[in-house]
C-alpha cells in the first residue's frame, strides 16, 4: 500500500508548513489535491490518513481531497480531452501522441489552522 508512505510525505509537509511561531496549534483542515495518474485510492489514503495522523499536527485535522482528472492534449491535431480510461488516445483524430497537461497532481493546497 503505497498509500502511507504518501500519508507520512503529507504530515511532514504539513509540519514543516507551519511557521515557528505557531507550533503547537491545531489543523482543522488539510486540502489536497490528487490527479488521477497518479494512481493514489483516495479511500486507502483516508484509511492510512486516519492511521498515521495521530499524535501529530494533523490529529485534529480533515482530509479534503480534490480529484484532478487527467487532460491531455494531442501533439498531432492539438484537441484537448479529459481521459477517463487508459488507452489514451486523441478524441478527435485517435491518434496517441500525447502531452499530459494535468492528472499527476499530489499537492497539500492549503491547511487550516485552529483559532490559536
Ligand atoms: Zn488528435
Amino acid at each position: 500500500m503505497h498509500e502511507m508512505g504518501i500519508v507520512l510525505q503529507i504530515i511532514e509537509t504539513a509540519r514543516a508548513a507551519i511557521p515557528p511561531q505557531l507550533q503547537g496549534i491545531q489543523v482543522k483542515a488539510l486540502n489536497l489535491r490528487i490527479g488521477k495518474l497518479t494512481a493514489v485510492v483516495p479511500e486507502s489514503l483516508r484509511f492510512c490518513f486516519n492511521i498515521a495522523r495521530q499524535d501529530t499536527v494533523l490529529a485534529g485535522a480533515s482530509l479534503r481531497i480534490e480529484e484532478v482528472p487527467i487532460e491531455a492534449a494531442c501533439r498531432d491535431c492539438g484537441e484537448r480531452s479529459i481521459i477517463e480510461t487508459p488507452p489514451f488516445t486523441c478524441s478527435r483524430c485517435g491518434g496517441g501522441d500525447l502531452a499530459i497537461l494535468s492528472g499527476r497532481e499530489l499537492i497539500v493546497t492549503s491547511l487550516e489552522l485552529a483559532d490559536p
